[in-house]
């Protein structure tokens, strides 16, 4: 594909000048080259970061109503080129072309724009006593982001960056860094003050911990593994910077005795197995009372048995490929080792030719369902990132409790019973950022993040926003 180059510095593209193997981007439903790019140099560091500290203070000065107006735009020339950045995306994850769509795309933009209404709402100053509150910008803020969502993780800490009023230096993961320059183009034709947004497209070793550990950037938010977070926030503390960390998740869906199972087994499911199970926040872990466990292990059956695996551009497809050889190896090995565990393979398993794909080269894993899980089960604690669900049997609310919190990790999950009051309580009772009851819908404008080592801090709306200013007390 004809692309720019992956460095956006200064207001200018640049080719990479860091030595050692070009960033290649392969197909994940071929295993193709896409593109090869040269990773961005030490020197390229720093000129982006410069740029960034000289053209922050001329892009805070820029008035709010303008700043409103740069994501609004932003949003709906994202949306004008939804077809060619879904179809990137598709390549990059293995996505589904509709999931791309609907969701690598659409949530992106509803991102800029819950962004932007936050914006629009927030009081920059406020009073206390007789105390002036000023909401001012952190800074040079440095965005490091994983693969598997790849313009929406960067989006969610760009647009309130900008927002904020602070300058912005990106690393997008090197598995999908396409799809970041696409964005680029776009706030390129937008026209900020030079260096405002800079991109680099480089590894986590080289140009990630230059970023972190750069005196001269004020925050780094930090999307991806939980052994990268404490690491990234272990190097940032020597420069006393702040950060934000969105890490890893194991969220249990937690089905009472009074759910509708049919419901809350393909809610689950459609959570787990969605972008291929390549989702920090999806349902891995399927807690249900025994006395249900005949019925929902039926209906998973059934559920399962309608799952396509296929290409990602096929209409018909659910699960498209893992993203990397990588990603998939890690998921058929966690399979093996729930059954050497003890699990019993209720549907799935590893297969020469899931959903007879194999052949065509690229990274496809089978759906997979494992059950009699118990929850001090490696399997049962540990992310393995793709469609892979594991059943943990409990007797009662009280253990269901006790299991969907007996987790590292405290990102989401989800309850399910016919009184939502009871849902309700049952959700508050769960230590994680998220929890949907009764499938509750998703929202770009409420705070997504978690707890534990799934992270700190929060994104989207008016709460990830929050997090890109620093407070200043004026008193009178
Ligand atoms: P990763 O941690 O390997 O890499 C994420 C990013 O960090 C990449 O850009 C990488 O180059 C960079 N990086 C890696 N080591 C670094 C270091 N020492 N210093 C600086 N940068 C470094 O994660 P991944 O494999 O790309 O993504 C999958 C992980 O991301 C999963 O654990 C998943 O749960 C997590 N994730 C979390 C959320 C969330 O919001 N909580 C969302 C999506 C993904």
């Amino acid at each position: 594909m004809a692309l720019r180059p992956g460095n956006y510095i200064d207001g200018a593209w640049e080719a990479g000048t860091g030595s050692g193997d070009g960033i290649t981007v392969l197909d994940s439903a071929s295993a193709t080259v896409v593109e090869t790019l040269r990773p961005a140099g030490a020197d390229q560091l720093e000129r982006a970061v410069a740029a960034a500290r000289r053209a922050q203070r001329e892009w805070s000065a820029v008035p709010v109503p303008e700043r409103v107006a740069f994501l609004r735009r932003l949003a709906d020339r994202l949306a004008a080129r939804e077809d060619e950045l879904a179809a990137v995306m598709s390549k990059e994850v293995g996505s589904t072309l509709a999931f791309s769509r609907s969701v690598q795309v659409g949530l992106s933009i509803a991102t800029i724009r819950g962004t932007a209404d936050a914006l629009a709402e927030l009081p920059l100053d406020e009073r206390v006593d007789n105390v002036t509150v000023v909401r001012e910008p952190v800074g040079v803020v440095g965005a490091i982001t994983p693969w598997n969502y790849p313009i929406y993780q960067v989006v969610a800490k760009l647009a309130p960056a900008l927002a904020a009023g602070c300058a912005i230096v990106v690393k997008p993961s090197q598995v999908a860094p396409l799809s970041s320059v696409l964005l680029f183009e776009e706030i390129e034709a937008l026209g900020l003050p030079a260096g405002t947004a800079n991109l680099l497209t480089g590894t986590g070793r080289v140009i990630g911990e230059a970023l972190v550990a750069h005196p001269d950037v004020d925050m780094i938010s930090f999307t991806g593994s939980t052994e990268a977070g404490a690491r990234i926030a272990a190097t940032a503390a020597a420069t006393v910077k702040r950060v934000a960390l969105e890490l890893g998740g194991k969220s249990a869906s937690v089905v009472l005795d009074d759910a509708d199972v049919a419901r809350s087994v393909r809610g689950t499911l459609g959570s787990c197995f969605s972008n291929g199970g390549q989702t920090c926040s999806a349902l891995t872990r399927l807690v249900v009372p025994r006395s249900l466990q005949t019925e929902v292990e039926a209906e998973i059956r059934a559920a399962v048995a309608e799952v396509v695996v296929g290409d990602p551009s096929d209409p018909r497809t659910v699960v498209g490929p893992m993203a990397s050889a990588e990603q998939r190896e890690t998921v058929n090995s966690y399979i093996e080792l729930g059954l050497s565990e003890g699990a019993r393979l209720l549907a799935g398993g590893i297969s020469d030719d899931p959903g007879g794909r194999s052949g065509g080269g690229g990274y496809y894993v089978t759906p997979t369902v494992l059950t009699d899980v118990k929850s001090g089960m490696r399997v049962a604690q540990e992310e393995i990132f793709g469609p892979v669900l594991v059943v943990i049997p409990v007797d009662d609310t009280e253990e269901a409790v006790e299991v969907a919190n007996d987790s590292e990790y405290g990102l989401s999950g989800a309850v399910w019973s016919g009184d939502e009051d009871r849902a309700v309580a049952v959700a508050r009772r769960i230590r994680t950022g998220q929890v949907a009851v009764n499938g509750g819908a998703f929202s770009a404008r409420a705070p997504f993040g978690g707890v534990k080592k799934s992270g700190n801090g929060r994104e989207l709306g008016r709460y990830g926003l929050e997090e890109y200013f620093e407070y200043k007390a004026i008193r009178l």
